[in-house]
């Protein structure tokens, strides 16, 4: 990935899309710096100054963002001030530089353990698997869990090869059959599958439900259905598949 500006650099052609058509609107980077893709050879024609190029193909590589974004936020960080910009920089070189993921759990951390496997009030012996650190937040923004996690770092997705082996299911199995490598050195007695309700997540939940019931280990997932608010009738016929099948008493 370090190699991506060097690489746009070499290329003289736009790494858009499409150098030509350009469906909706890609024509119109109307920016000071449009230039026809097909221009002369020569080694980069100088739209911009080369640090702004590089800013630009820089903000290009993140999720989301296209080649407009790219300059709009490129021109931001121009247009502020030094400290601000500095601010920036830094977050970035920090979170490279201290933060790593739990020994325990995989989940982000500037520890060795997670803040979460380092509370030893919270119940280890229950463990709640999810896909990725930000789903682990979300769920601890509830304030209604009391166990621990174990972030997968992704899902199964034989499609696009991601089988066991690029996620930390051995980590995972490695808990349930040795209670000294799990948090407080608790044998875990439940597993919850937090993970996605999409086709992958279903996978992933029926691939861990057969490897930890092997173990000994009861297995829930969490509730699907109606989200709070919404209406009947304009649920999908999926959701109120689940809602009904995951019905619950009345008390
Ligand atoms: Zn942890």
């Amino acid at each position: 990935m370090a190699t991506d500006p060097d690489k746009a650099r070499r290329d003289p052609v736009t790494p858009e899309p499409g150098p030509g058509p350009a469906p909706t609107g890609g024509a119109a980077a109307a920016g000071p710096g449009t230039r026809t893709s097909h221009d002369r050879p020569g080694p980069r024609s100088p739209a911009y100054p080369e640090p702004v190029d590089r800013l630009i193909q820089e903000m290009a590589t993140l999720p989301g963002i296209g080649r407009r974004s790219a300059e709009r936020l490129a021109f931001h960080i121009l247009k502020s001030d030094e400290a601000t910009a500095m601010r920036l920089a830094r977050a970035i070189t920090d979170v490279k530089k201290s933060v790593r993921h739990c020994r325990i759990c995989s989940n982000l951390s500037d520890g060795e353990l997670c803040g979460v496997c380092a509370d030893d009030r919270r119940d280890r012996g229950l463990i709640m698997v999810v896909e990725q650190p930000k789903d682990l937040i979300a769920l601890e923004q509830t304030g209604m869990y009391r166990g621990v996690y174990h972030v997968l770092m992704g899902r199964l997705s034989p499609l696009d090869g991601i089988g066991p082996g690029d996620l930390t299911v051995a980590d995972l199995l490695r808990r349930l059959d040795d209670p000294s490598v799990n948090a407080g050195g608790t044998p875990v007695r439940e597993v919850v599958l937090g993970l996605n309700p999409t086709v992958e997540g279903d996978g992933t939940a029926l691939y861990l439900t057969q490897e930890i019931r092997r173990r000994g280990v009861k297995v829930s997932r969490l509730a699907r259905g109606l989200p709070t608010g919404s209406q009947l009738e304009y649920a999908n016929k999926a959701v109120l598949a689940d809602a009904i099948e995951g019905r619950q008493a009345v008390d």
